[in-house]
This record gives C-alpha cells, structure tokens and sequence, in this order.
C-alpha cells in the first residue's frame, strides 16, 4: 500500500502519517527524516544535500527525489509505505509515478487533510513556544500550567515568529501555488481521498481508517 499524504502545513498530516504507518505496519516516510538521517550517517547522497543546505540553498527537485528513491527501495518497503512532504509539486510526482511505473506499480491513495486556512491560521496562533528549553504549547490543546510561563523552566512563553498570523498566511499561500495542482493530479489518477481535517485527530484517523480498509 502506497500513500501518499497532501494538506496544508499545520493540517496535521504528519501526525495521521504516523498513525497509518503503526496501524498498517508501513514505514512513514518523511522527507525531512530522511534528509537528516543521511547527513547523519554521512551517505553520498548526504553529503550531496548538506553542500546545498550549508550554502543556505533548497535541494532541488532532482536531489530530493534520488533520496526518496533510495529510501523507499529498502527492505522495509517492500510493502508499501506512506510518504509526508513528497511530492511537493508536480514535477516530483511525475517523477515518483515514472519510477512506480517502471516497477510495475504506482500510488494507491493520495489522502488529502483538508482544513481551511483560517483553521490553520487559528490554530498556529495559540501556539506558544518557550525560546530557553524549546518547549511547545498551545493554548487550546496544551497550555501551560501558568499563562504565559513555561512549566519546565520558568520562562516567559512567546508566539514564535514562525506561527504569526501573516507568516502562515504566507506558507499557505506557496502551498496552494505549489501544492494544491497535486491534488488535481492524483484525482485524474483516480486516487485522491479526502478526509475533514478539521474534527479531532481521533476522528480524522478513524476517516483515514474507513478509506484504506
Ligand atoms: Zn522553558
């Protein structure tokens, strides 16, 4: 079972990608995982991505893609797995059902989180971060036990620059240019699934669940 998971930054695919791989017993795939874990481990392809990332450049396209591809070659996926923050746009996915197709397969479910910007902006706007020891929080999910003081430490909680209002705003808005067209592409595929990411995490899970069943 191949997936892949489309949805906004702060959607909270991430976190069903998670679940689907425990439930389902697939490797979750993270693009940003797999990055670090080759720079880690100081692979070729590592050491390829870490010149561009120390030069404070995007890897590109290509890169990005031969990493995938090896990862997703291993063992482990033999029976499928589910991919976070790939593609990322069109011409990755070309590249990544070119691939699937040469081995005779190709993505079974692209599953959609979807949730409306001003969700999103909402909910980013709660959260809370500690900038000492690196805590989160948020005040409608996970607030502090005092307001505004970080309970490991002490210190005075901030809303980082990262979660304002006009910065999300501004990802969202390279996510539907960039993005969104992924949506179209895997629908005309024919496997595009899209669940309310706007319920609980319980209840977006339990949609997730019915559609791979
Ligand atoms: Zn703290």
């Amino acid at each position: 079972m191949k997936i892949v998971m489309l949805g906004a930054p702060g959607a909270g695919k991430g976190t069903q990608a998670k679940r689907i791989a425990e439930k389902f017993n697939i490797p979750h795939v993270s693009t940003g995982d797999i990055f670090r874990a080759n720079i880690k481990n100081g692979t070729a392809l590592g050491k390829e991505a870490k010149e561009y990332m120390d030069q404070g450049k995007l890897v590109p396209d290509e890169l990005t893609v031969r990493i995938l591809l090896d990862r997703v070659a291993q063992e482990d996926c033999k029976n499928g797995y589910v991919l976070d923050g790939f593609p990322r746009t069109i011409p990755q996915a070309e590249v990544l059902d070119s691939e699937l197709a040469k081995l005779g397969t190709g993505v079974d479910y692209a599953i959609n989180v979807e949730v409306p910007d001003d969700d999103i902006i909402g909910r980013m706007s709660g959260r809370r971060a500690c900038l000492k020891c690196g805590a989160t929080y948020h005040l409608s999910f996970l607030p502090s036990k005092k307001e505004g003081i970080c309970d490991n430490c002490g210190s005075e909680l901030v809303l980082r620059d990262d979660d304002k209002p006009e910065t999300v705003k501004k990802r969202l808005d390279v996510y539907h240019e960039q993005t969104q067209p992924l949506i179209d592409f895997y629908n005309n595929k024919g496997v595009l699934k899209e669940v309310d990411g706007t319920v609980a995490p319980d209840d977006v899970f339990k949609a997730i669940e019915e559609i791979l069943k």
